[in-house]
């Protein structure tokens, strides 16, 4: 049988993280299964539904490296994959469950039901489940919606991948509604007609469906549809073990966002697909491809997926690291353009800032954040540093370089370079005590990056003013 799994998202907003990670695995297990992947709008909630919902789902799917088999801009035989496309699938299996008795007119108004509620709870009755009084009642003309009759007495049992065997009793269950008075169906009722219509054979979705489970099970039953297997993943949670709201501004959240930051899509890819699932052997970073190759359901997790900055940052950063010179540059160019940062700096001032940086860069955007703070912090000289400095042949060594560095009027990396190199030939200082004096002598620190691309960024002004005050400190 093939594998068939699909991605389902209601298009009521942005592509959200936790969507992103279901539609991710549901993808990583099509691929790994040499089976079919598909998208499948739910837009059946019409109140909630977005302009630019479906769109915006799409695009970012697409951004994250995630194509599909099927869906309303792909027919493969199974659509339309609109649900709101289908209404005349659901008439059907609706008018088929009402002639088999298994489904009920109801036609109660959202008042009447309110009321019955209310009556419900004032006895203090344990469940509030619909009470069946349309049970029996026909009136063809009147407007009503179509309830499901749930079977007394059943159990409801299936395997799921991820949580084992998960156990519902119809009795927590209420006659739920399928097709509402306006004629669209509930998102139960469309989600488990269309999962086997479409010869869904898989369901990768969020635990907090769980509870609509039994439900799904129950019209597929019904209908004499197999039922297809479930896999329910736990939810994405902060550090502090809450699950993620969307009000939280310390996460990320959209793939929007991500893309907006300068965040490169293969590495956003690399880290959702750990957040729940990790490979057998140690390893974290990892392509498409290699992803694909080693997903193996079974090792989803059962615990709650910890939304971990420092690894969303480490995974990141190590993409960016392989980057070549230029892409990073490509990267970062909008950011440091936006803030005006570029202006009057020439090409290889921009390369010298690119070279500085990229190896802690993570995303485009952090960029302007780095540039700031390495000219914000304040030039000093203290403990082990100014130590340093106070050996012998130091003073006379960040002396002449600064002479040097004076009779030139203008500098680049290569430039430095060679007024290191004389500077030490001249004083006879090598290795690390020639690198390391004009480090701490322009940076205060005794470790950095590269230092003839840092002091091309520092500038010929700030570092002659540099070297002056560690010379009178010494
Ligand atoms: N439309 C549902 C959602 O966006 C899909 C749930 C499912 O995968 O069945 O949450």
């Amino acid at each position: 049988m093939k594998v068939r799994v699909r991605y389902a998202p209601s298009p009521t907003g942005h592509l959200h993280i936790g969507n992103a990670r279901t539609a991710l695995f549901n993808y990583l297990f099509a691929r790994r299964h040499d089976g079919d992947f598909i998208v499948r709008i739910e837009d059946t909630d019409v109140e909630r539904n977005v302009e630019t919902g479906i769109k915006s789902q799409m695009s970012y799917l697409r951004w994250l490296g995630i194509d599909w088999d099927e869906s309303i801009d792909k027919d493969g035989g199974y659509g339309p994959y609109r649900q709101l496309e289908r209404l005349d699938v659901y008439k059907k299996y609706a008018q088929i469950l009402l002639d088999k008795g298994l489904a009920y007119k109801c036609y109660c108004t959202a008042e009447e039901l309110e009321e019955e509620r209310r009556a419900q709870k004032a006895r203090g009755d344990e469940q509030l489940h619909y009470s069946r009084k349309c049970l029996g009642k026909e009136d063809r003309d009147a407007e009503h919606a179509i309830r499901f009759k749930v079977p007394d007495n059943q159990t409801y049992t299936f395997d799921d991948i991820i949580k084992g065997e998960v156990t519902f009793q119809s009795e927590d269950v209420g006659d739920f509604i399928i097709v509402k008075r306006n004629g669209i169906p509930t998102y139960n009722f469309a989600c488990a007609v269309d999962d086997a219509l479409m010869k869904i054979t898989h369901v990768l979705r969020g635990e907090d469906h769980i509870t609509n489970t039994p439900r799904q099970l129950m019209v597929l039953d019904a209908l004499g549809f197999d039922r297809p297997r479930y896999a329910h993943m736990p939810l994405i949670v902060n550090e502090q073990g809450k699950k993620l709201s969307k009000r939280d501004g310390s996460i990320v959240q959209f793939i929007e966002q991500y893309h907006e930051l300068g965040f490169l899509p293969e590495a956003l890819f690399n880290f959702i697909a750990l957040l729940g699932w990790s490979p057998d052997a140690k390893e974290e970073i990892l392509s498409r491809e290699a992803l694909i190759e080693r997903f193996d359901e079974k090792r989803l997790s059962s615990s709650p997926a910890t939304f971990d900055k420092g690894k969303l940052h480490y995974v990141n950063n190590r993409y960016v690291k392989a980057l070549s010179l230029e892409e990073t540059k490509d990267l970062c160019r909008p950011f440091l353009e936006k803030e005006g940062i570029l202006n009057g700096k020439d090409a290889q001032w921009f390369e010298s800032l690119i070279a500085v940086f990229k190896d802690r860069l993570s995303y485009g955007a952090e960029i302007v954040g780095l540039y700031r703070d390495f000219f914000d912090k304040p030039f000093a000289l203290e403990g082990e540093a100014l130590e340093f400095l106070r050996q012998d042949g130091v003073k006379t060594l960040l002396e002449t370089f600064k002479g040097k560095l004076e009779a030139q009027d203008e500098i680049d990396p290569d430039t430095l370079k060679t007024l290191i190199k004389e500077a030490g030939k001249e004083t006879s200082m090598k290795g690390k005590l020639l690198f390391m004096p004009i480090r701490i002598g322009v940076s205060g620190q005794m470790h950095g990056p590269d230092l003839p691309q840092m002091m091309n960024l520092l500038g010929k002004a700030i570092l002659v003013d540099r070297l002056s005050r560690a010379i009178a400190s010494i």
